[in-house]
């Protein structure tokens, strides 16, 4: 095992993901190639959906947030896992009804969703909006009204929690683009306007603290917050809101400097902390949604690249340059998140090389890490990133014209496309 059970070596000395060898996948489905274990992504559904029944109760529901990894065969999956899922965009609805996602499971997200989006899923039939500010409820009970409709909504919440991690995946501070905040007043005067709004029925709040947490203190805080938030409404405004969105956030291992983090042990303690605080508080424990969007797909997956051009500055650095690069990964220049990579071919050797993981663009920071522990590698030679499963090929791009790689499902022995290799007229496609 590395990093996570479905990754392994097997006895010619290669990496393996869910028992299939990647040196086999590389020379069968081309590099470079997300592989994603689909077995490890049902485990965690799975995981997520009996913990949270376990600690919230039945109509307790996980979301997938969608955006983490976006395309038709895992919203396929999630539907069959008994999950809800999160959209963010007209984009990731269409995937997900196109895939038969039942709409009434799909909770709609987004800062600024536009009159088009908010229309398109109201024709889908989406069973909950998140409405993140009053430009947008308007917009909303403007539409339902036209449509003679009552649409069910949850008001976007931020409780003013700094969850510790990076700047730009943290999202719950009162100093956010997202939602509400409590501690301005704004909160408690979105929700009254909510609950005089025609249009509409608020059934809850949401709240979304940030991203890679493993801590469970600020899931805790927000908890806490939100909770007593409720109790202030039940006060002021005679309502008891009966939908408590927890958002996602909970941290994923990529590299062995990481914590191992046991998800139903953590959603076992969160509900342990939530429903001790309804208590507190003398209100009814809600229907409580997770909203995990990283944990549910990252540690499933890997990228295969070949390595091409190695290069030694004595005094400096050593190059690795792989046939991809920020266009398939851009997470290293955005936040600087760490990976684990090894040589697939020699993953038996020691990792006693330091490399710069350089991508094939023309940006001096399109960069897959720097100073990685690999093992000495050689042009030809099949280079895998473990844990690659989210915020890749969703936030891929074609920078350099490069054609984004497909996405290899593998499950039970065998291998097979999800989402097929873009090809030199995919790309002129759209062109005049
Ligand atoms: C991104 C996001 C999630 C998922 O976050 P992860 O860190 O990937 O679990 C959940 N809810 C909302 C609103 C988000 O924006």
């Amino acid at each position: 095992m590395i990093l996570h059970e479905h990754f392994d070596i097997n006895q010619e000395g290669h990496l393996t993901i869910g028992g299939l060898d990647t040196v086999e996948l590389a020379r069968e489905f081309g590099t470079p190639a997300y592989v994603m274990d689909e077995n490890a992504i049902r485990g965690v559904c799975r995981t997520y959906r009996d913990a949270a029944t376990r600690a919230f109760g039945a109509d307790a529901l996980p979301l997938y947030a969608s955006k983490a990894f976006s395309c038709r065969e895992v919203y396929r999956i999630a539907a069959e896992e008994g999950l809800g899922v999160d959209c963010v965009s007209g984009g990731e609805l269409y995937t997900a009804i196109s895939a038969g996602f039942p709409a009434s499971r799909i909770y709609f997200h987004g800062n600024n969703k536009t009159d088009r989006d908010i229309a398109d899923a109201m024709d889908a039939g989406v069973g909950t909006f998140v409405v993140d500010n009053r430009d947008e409820l308007h917009a909303l009970s403007e539409e339902a009204c036209r449509r003679g409709i009552t649409q069910r909504i949850l008001l976007r919440i931020t409780p003013g929690i700094d969850p510790h991690t990076h700047r730009a995946i943290m999202t719950g501070s009162v100093d956010s683009k997202f939602g509400s905040a409590i501690e301005t007043g704004q909160a408690m005067a979105i929700v009254r306007e909510a609950l005089s709004t025609a249009g509409v029925e608020l059934v809850g709040l949401h709240c979304h603290i940030g991203s890679q947490i493993f801590d469970l203190e600020p899931f805790s805080d927000a908890a806490n917050i939100m909770i007593r938030f409720f109790a202030d409404i039940q006060k002021e405004c005679g309502v008891s809101l009966s939908e408590l969105n927890l958002g996602g956030g909970l941290g994923v291992r990529y590299t062995e400097y990481d914590r191992e983090i046991d998800y139903a042990d953590a959603i076992a303690k969160i509900g342990k902390i939530v429903v001790g605080f309804c208590e507190e508080n003398g209100i009814p424990v809600p229907k409580i949604i997770l909203e995990p969007g990283r944990s549910l797909v990252a540690a499933s997956g890997l990228t295969l690249y070949t390595v091409g051009s190695v290069k030694e500055i004595p005094g400096f650095k050593n190059y690795v340059s792989v046939d991809g690069g920020m266009p398939d990964n851009p997470r290293y220049a955005l936040y600087g998140s760490q990976y684990t990579a090894l040589i697939a071919n020699r993953a038996n050797e020691p990792r006693d090389y330091r490399a710069t993981l350089a991508g094939r663009c023309c940006e001096s920071g399109d960069l897959l890490g720097e100073n990685m522990e690999i093992q000495r590698a050689e042009r030809g030679d099949i280079l895998a990133v473990l844990v690659t499963g989210a915020y890749n090929f969703s936030m891929a791009s074609n920078y350099n014209r490069l054609p984004r790689p497909p996405v290899i499902f593998v499950k039970d022995g065998t291998a097979r496309v999800v989402v097929r290799r873009e090809t030199y007229e995919d790309l002129i496609e759209r062109d005049i």
